[in-house]
Order: C-alpha cells, then sequence, then structure tokens
C-alpha cells in the first residue's frame, strides 16, 4: 500500500484481449489512487470489450499514455510483460514496477510481486488489498472487483471459486457493488451475431480420444458471413467442456486472417497451461491460451497429438 501513497504518478497496464479481470482490476485501481490523490492512467492494447462497456471508469482506458513520465508502473493481470501489447515499452521505462497477478509464475517481471496463484482472480488480490487499507472502498471501485471475481470464476462455477471469492463478494456488495448488473451485462447479453456464430461452433465440433477431446475451429469466413467479432465467441469454449466425457476442449478461431488464437480448457488434473507454455502462450491448469501464426489446419494439427499426450499422462 505505501507503494500507492508514495507514488506520484502510476501508470497501470494490463493483458491484451482484456477480459472482466483485466478490466475490472486496472480500474479499481484507477479509482481508488482517484480517492488518495495520486495522478494516474490506464493503458490496454486492446480497447474494452462491449459487454464492459459498463464498468465505472471505463472511458479512461487508453492505448497510448496522455503523460510522459510516471514513477511507478502497476500491471495486473499478466504474467508475461510481452501480453502488455503495444503498451509495453511505456511501462518498461517507469523506474519501479509492482506487479499484482494470478498466473502461474513464469517470467516473474517487476520489482515487488503480489502473486497468489490460489487467488480466484487478480481483482481478489487487489480486493484484499484494498479493503484492508482503511480507505474508502466506493460502490464503483466495488463493482469493478466484483466484476473480476465474477467472470474469473465463471458467476462461482468455476474449480477456482474459493471462500475468498465468496467473502470478498461478500464484502463488496456491502459496500455497494452491484452484482446484478454485472449479471445482466456479462452473462445475460449477447448479440444476434454471437449466438448464430455458437450454433455454427457445434454444428462444427470435432470429438476425439474416446471423446475425451473435444476441439471446434471458426474460420475468418465464419466470422465475416455471421458479423460476430472474436469477443462474441467468449465463454464457447466453455460450453465444448460440459460435454460430460469431456476432459479436454479448445476453441481455435481465425478472427483476423493468418492468426489463430487457441482457448484450451481441462477438467481435473489436465494441465492445459502447460500445453499453452509450450507453443509460447500460457494461463493456467484449467483455463489456458496460446496464438499461432499458421494456417488454421497447422495450429490444429499441432495442438490435437499434445492434447492428446496430456490426456494419456495424467
Ligand atoms: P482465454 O481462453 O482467452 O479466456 O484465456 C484463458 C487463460 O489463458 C487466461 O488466463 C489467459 O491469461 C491465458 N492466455 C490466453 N491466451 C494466451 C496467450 N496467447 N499467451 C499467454 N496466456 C494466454
Ligand atoms: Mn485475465
Ligand atoms: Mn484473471
Amino acid at each position: 500500500m505505501h507503494e500507492f501513497r508514495n507514488a506520484s504518478s502510476v501508470l497501470i497496464g494490463t493483458h491484451l484481449n482484456p477480459d472482466g479481470d483485466a478490466l475490472g482490476s486496472a480500474l479499481a485501481a484507477s479509482l481508488f489512487l482517484d480517492g488518495l490523490g495520486v495522478a494516474n492512467e490506464v493503458l490496454c492494447h486492446h480497447a474494452p470489450p462491449k459487454n464492459m462497456e459498463f464498468l465505472p471508469g471505463i472511458s479512461r482506458v487508453r492505448q497510448r499514455p496522455k503523460e510522459e513520465k510516471h514513477d511507478l508502473a502497476l500491471i495486473l493481470d499478466l504474467e508475461s510483460l510481452e501480453r502488455l501489447g503495444s503498451t509495453e515499452p511505456y511501462f518498461v521505462e517507469c523506474p519501479r514496477m509492482v506487479v499484482i497477478d494470478h498466473h502461474l509464475p513464469h517470467h516473474s517481471p517487476g520489482d515487488l510481486r503480489l502473486v497468489d496463484t490460489s487467488a480466484a482472480a487478480t481483482a481478489a488480490i487487489l480486493g484484499r488489498l484494498l479493503l484492508a487499507s482503511g480507505e474508502k472502498i466506493t460502490p464503483e471501485i466495488a463493482t469493478c472487483l466484483l466484476t473480476g471475481i465474477v467472470t474469473d470464476t465463471g458467476s462461482f462455477r468455476f474449480r477456482n471459486t474459493n471462500s475468498e471469492a465468496l467473502s470478498l463478494a461478500a464484502s463488496l456488495l456491502e459496500v455497494g457493488g452491484n452484482i446484478n448488473l454485472i449479471s445482466e451485462e456479462v452473462f445475460q447479453k449477447r448479440p444476434y451475431s454471437s449466438v448464430r456464430l455458437y450454433g455454427h461452433m457445434l454444428d462444427t465440433m470435432s470429438m476425439e480420444a474416446n471423446n475425451q477431446l473435444c476441439y471446434s475451429r471458426i474460420h475468418f469466413e465464419d466470422f465475416q458471413v455471421t458479423g460476430a467479432t472474436d469477443e462474441d465467441t467468449e465463454g464457447f469454449v466453455n460450453e465444448l467442456l460440459s460435454i460430460d466425457t469431456v476432459q479436454i476442449a479448445f476453441l481455435a478461431r481465425e478472427a483476423k486472417p493468418g492468426k489463430i488464437r487457441v482457448s484450451m480448457r481441462s477438467r481435473n488434473n489436465y494441465d492445459v497451461a502447460k500445453v499453452a507454455q509450450e507453443f509460447g502462450g500460457g494461463g493456467h491448469r484449467n483455463a489456458a491460451g496460446c496464438t499461432f501464426e499458421d494456417s488454421m489446419e497447422d495450429a490444429v494439427a499441432q495442438l490435437v497429438p499434445r492434447l492428446k499426450a496430456c490426456l494419456a499422462s495424467s
């Protein structure tokens, strides 16, 4: 906490393709620093997805800083500075870097690291810190933190859901966090194009390894035909994993020609983060991802044998 109080200007950053935890944590930190009277800016390589536009303070997320100099970099919800994308140079220039994260340590950047892989979300680690600070936690800050916890636990359904996530959520509701707003904006609103693409993904899915491995591919033309975007595929892969025999699922999609983004999910001890790391990606044991600059078929051909080996080894 004294890192925050002593700073005169903080540059807050999070990962590309930002999710609810990335943006919720970054905006909670930003609003909290406002309360302390500490100047700050929030940067992200990509613009926030549409379903996060309800977050208090979302309009402050920028791709380039306004100010030239910051004395502290605060990096949230990422493990490799590469995932800062085009904003990375601005953070590397800061004389001091604090990292708050819950991913498996791999690169371990930062001068001060607050990393807890057992935390359900980065927003849980930050929430713990802010609630203990004695400073005022406004309803807006609470909604941001709650969004991180709710989205990273899949509304308290994923395996990372723990008592801390639930008790922090309760504390955040007590100070005015709006969980109804989050449920509505994040989980109960989908563009028509997204639902059409979802139908296509189910129609074209494949099964391997005795129905234990399920995957689907979304080609560039599928995005064009439906008018959906990559952010509209959020959550799709979890539906593949929900098939009762499936232990590992992945969704490969080509939202931009020549770039294949893969989301992997697994049950139990099957460690998809290890497989993602082999392909230059990362994540958590049960939720990981990586990116290929190959054709869809080459990407799938590389992944399937590795995931079958993962099924066989555990
Ligand atoms: P997603 O499938 O995009 O929801 O991501 C699941 C998890 O994998 C997240 O915790 C991400 O941090 C991680 N992840 C996804 N894509 C990548 C990537 N290209 N490199 C590193 N980590 C990734
Ligand atoms: Mn994240
Ligand atoms: Mn997270």
